[in-house]
């Protein structure tokens, strides 16, 4: 049988810091500080195996544990001098949970364990403080109560309330030794009356109910849910950590607090923290008593008891030597003596972590890798956009989707024309709409922020939103659309009202929200320096304009990985050439209107072939469905038909045999640029004119042509045909030369299954695992909102496979492509362009497949670059 019970107490621990998986992180925590000579209370840790032991056994201990429980407590007996269930000199014991990892809150403490009406006489006597021992009993009742026997603390705050509002007294520490006396009798009565039975008096059976109380609460439904949000594996359990009580509620010489090695908050290299005279743990928690700081401040410790400061000081840097970490620590002062109850890694803000990483390294405590590990990439979106400031007081109206990061503040628009009219007058607009379109972009394009009350992660709306760096709350299903005004969550909002959106949480909030800017220069620059060292995978961007692509760029891009064309077909001054190229019903038609775009698309791509000088840029061939250009309503035809002077009912028949019922399935991709070849033939030209352009100026372009949706080897090697025929008539024609590529996407099954042979055709691959993942899984990029989310919240798919690679399904197709792909052309630059790019878990599998790089929108590449990092770092490791 293995070791079930570890000591730890008076330089001694059976443990040590690194069985976190056993101990759990607090036991580990403990035995460690034992074995560093810093004061902890002797105690013992009963292992994580033995809760799992525990529920295999149907919730019974094994026989084994009565006894190494028994020599555990008799060690702590001998270390504390007292004794478990004395009435002369009673020990009193803590209980308290600790799984491998932190869990703040969701799981159960008991404290002052081990009275009785009769040991509590006895600590009365002994401490000569009767109030205190009274105070402990009334509040040990409380907690195990409710944490062991399910009587909840309402009920016994309700009575603690009643008798301080009968006293005329606002705080527990203004109640009487009479008063507490009275409320430990009303509380044992309470029990006795609510569960009719007796409060448990006997000390050992009080034990063995708070074991199993803590092991079950890694079952509490908070618990469940906290570990299926953190994906925490139910398997790990939790240890739990039976030590020896010492007080910080016995006088005015005793303390209790919690403190960070380092401000978690801002990263700076200063003790900080918070304590409370003459109170317990879950005071300074509660917020009942506003605590004080522990130093800088006329009633800080440092000044109130000076030489417990200097030893807490001296242990906490200590321990951060020690761990090389900024630590998150709690301690007790009993009769001015310093005792540690806790020690781990510190939660921290984004900003701190990058800080605290930095300077680590310039303090000599840790390497460069170990910098670049210590902050997670996801982390890092908090410091691309504006964030709203923390202190700020919020009326949040309704809750959407965090679609895209960052904060925004504006006045509320309800069209996108409108949204363009007033930012044109100066003002910052939120655009709210039941849904976006296409035919929204150019409000999108000047906006804050964005909101819609439709639509998931994947939804127009995100997708664009995130391409701009823009703020969006998406799918905020409690919004309704009133004639000129929208009704949000309890509140009726007009056109021109102050609205604020959080889209790092999808919180809607009411009014103007101040918020802070970004600052991507210092440490934070340092840190990605470092992350390129280390990084393999290059790190291109998406972006259909030459102001996202220098965005990128100052980020750090390395070109780019997507230009879809089609956002640039949009434009408002543009549509309408479009439109008439679309509705054009012969060749002839329709080229004469491709003449009109064929200049507009070679300033586009010029634009953006400069932005990226130096740098190779994928431009794609045009790939939605053409219907997407067609207004829906009839006033909107009607507009259309004057403008472009076509007829209206020429229109709606074109708009009729357009129409698809799948059109994510439809006519798209290739699919046009096989059956209308003139629209892929003006684009090819207008990339390489653009080309020649610059290679005359003497801007160094790699221009690489894409060709999306192919699904046969046949439709590729006819529009590379086409494609290099136009280049090659350019180049001839402008008597230059210009490297180009011309290569594919692979977002279709059966283009990754016959890889080898797309591949005798294509220079380059480009995974669109966007459309990779909807036809793979059969499951519409439009309509997964539906279903998705109840999919992943009730653990029917691990994660959102559009957000982050499904290894198995999708991913076993990436591996196929690759390897087929590079038998068939050995070199074959190959990348991934779909949403999964700026993914960091995804990012780590496309690492160890071996792709070239990845490209993702703008404000992603800072992430993606630390997570590649991570990456290369981790397989170095391994
Ligand atoms: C994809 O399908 O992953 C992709 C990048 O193309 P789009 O999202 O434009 O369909
Ligand atoms: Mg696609």
């Amino acid at each position: 049988m293995a070791k079930e019970v570890y000591f730890f107490g008076a330089g001694h621990a059976d443990g040590d810091g690194k069985q976190k998986e056993l101990l759990g992180g607090k036991g580990a925590g403990l035995a460690e500080m034992v074995n560093l000579g810093i004061p902890v209370p002797a105690g013992f840790t009963i292992t994580t195996e033995l809760c799992t032991e525990y529920f295999r056994n149907g919730g019974r201990f094994p026989d084994s544990l009565e006894k190494e429980v028994k020599r555990g407590l008799s060690r702590v007996e001998e270390v504390m001098g007292g004794q478990f269930g004395s009435v002369e000199n009673p020990l009193l014991l803590s209980v308290r949970s600790g799984a491998r990892v932190s869990m703040p809150g969701m799981m159960d403490t008991i404290l002052n364990l081990g009275l009785n009406e009769r040991t509590v006489e006895g600590l009365a006597r002994r401490t000569k403080n009767r109030r205190f021992a009274f105070d402990s009993y009334r509040r040990f009742i409380e907690m195990y109560s409710d944490v062991v026997l399910g009587l909840g603390h309402e009920h016994f705050e309700a009575l603690l309330d009643a008798k301080k509002k009968k006293k005329g007294v606002r705080l527990d520490t203004e109640l009487d030794l009479n008063d507490l006396e009275e409320l430990t009798g009303s509380f044992l009565s309470l029990v006795k009356k609510e569960l009719k039975q007796e409060f448990p008096s006997d000390p050992w059976l009080q034990l063995w109910g708070a074991v199993g109380a803590v092991f079950k609460s890694w079952n509490s439904r908070r618990a469940i849910e906290y570990r299926r949000i953190h994906q925490y594996p139910e398997h790990w359990g939790t240890a739990v950590n039976v030590q020896a009580m010492v007080f910080g509620n016995r006088g005015n010489d005793c303390a209790t607090g919690v403190a960070f090695t380092r401000d978690p908050a801002t990263g700076e290299k200063k003790f900080f923290g918070e304590y409370l005279v003459n109170a317990q743990g879950e005071d300074v928690v509660a917020g009942i008593r506003t605590p004080h700081s522990i130093n800088g401040t006329a009633n800080s410790l440092e000044k109130v008891m000076p030489a417990a400061y200097r030893e807490l000081f001296q242990i906490q840097e200590r321990l951060e030597r020690h761990y090389r970490e900024m630590q998150d620590i709690e301690f007790t002062i009993q009769n001015g003596k310093v005792w540690m109850l806790q020690t781990r890694s510190g939660k921290r803000t984004a900003h701190a972590a990058v800080r605290i990483a930095v300077e680590m390294v310039s303090e000599g405590l840790i390497t460069e890798p170990e910098a670049i590990l210590r902050v997670a990439p996801a982390q890092l979106d908090q410091l691309l956009h504006p964030t709203l400031d923390p202190n700020a007081p919020k009326e949040v109206l309704a809750n959407g989707l965090p679609a895209s990061p960052g904060a925004a503040v504006g006045r509320v628009v309800l069209t996108a024309d409108e949204a363009q009219e007033w930012v044109g007058r100066g003002e910052k607009v939120i655009l709210v709409r039941q849904e976006t379109s296409p035919e929204d972009i150019h409000g999108m394009h000047v906006a804050e922020g964005i909101l819609t009350a439709r639509g998931g992660m994947t939804s127009h709306a995100a997708v664009v939103a995130r391409g701009m760096g823009k703020c969006c709350v998406s799918g905020c299903t409690e919004i309704e659309f009133l004639a000129d005004q929208v009704q949000i969550g309890n509140r009726q909002v007009r056109k021109g009202d102050w609205l604020t959106l959080n889209g790092s949480t999808g919180e809607v909030i009411w009014g103007r929200v101040p918020t802070t800017k970004p600052d991507l220069s210092g440490d934070f620059g340092i840190l990605m320096k470092w992350a390129d060292k280390y990084r393999r995978l290059k790190i291109r961007t998406n972006a259909d304009t030459p102001h996202d692509s220098a965005v990128a760029r100052s980020f750090g891009a390395e070109g780019i990985g997507l230009c879809r064309t089609e956002h640039m077909f949009f434009d408002p001054d543009r549509i309408d050439i479009v439109r008439e190229m679309i509705l054009a019903q012969e060749r002839g038609e329709r080229e004469k209107a491709l003449a009109k775009l064929l200049p507009i698309q070679r300033a586009d791509f010029k634009g953006i072939l400069k932005a990226m000088e130096g740098f190779p840029v994928t431009i794609r061939l045009l790939d939605p469905p053409l219907h997407e250009f067609i207004p829906k309503t009839d006033r909107e035809l009607e507009d259309l038909a004057r403008r472009i002077g076509v007829s209206v009912s020429k229109i709606k028949v074109q708009a009729e045999v357009l129409h698809e019922a799948n059109p994510m399935l439809g006519h798209r991709g290739c699919r046009l640029g096989v059956t209308y070849p003139e629209i892929y033939r003006m684009q090819v030209e207008a990339i390489m004119e653009a080309a020649a352009d610059l290679t005359c100026e003497g801007v160094t372009v790699y221009p690489e042509i894409m060709i999306p949706l192919v699904g046969h080897v046949e439709e590729l090697k006819r529009m590379r045909e086409e494609a290099e025929q136009v280049c090659q008539d350019v180049l001839n024609r402008r008597k230059i030369k210009c490297p180009y590529l011309v290569g594919t996407m692979i977002e279709l099954p059966r283009a990754a299954l016959t890889a080898d042979e797309i591949a005798t055709v294509a220079d380059f691959f480009s995974f669109g695992t966007n459309d990779l993942t909807q036809t793979t899984f059969g499951i519409s990029r439009d309509d997964a909102a539906g279903f998705l989310p109840f999919y992943v919240d009730h653990g029917v798919f691990p994660k959102n496979p559009f957000v982050s690679i499904d290894v198995q399904g999708v991913g076993e197709l990436v591996r196929i492509a690759i390897e087929k792909g590079r038998k068939a052309r050995p070199g074959l630059k190959i990348g991934i362009c779909g949403e999964h790019g700026g993914d960091p878990d995804s990012i780590q599998f496309f690492h160890e497949v071996g792709l070239h790089y990845v490209s993702c929108s703008p404000y992603r590449v800072p992430i993606a670059r630390l997570a590649a990092a991570h990456a290369s770092l981790k397989e170095k490791a391994n």
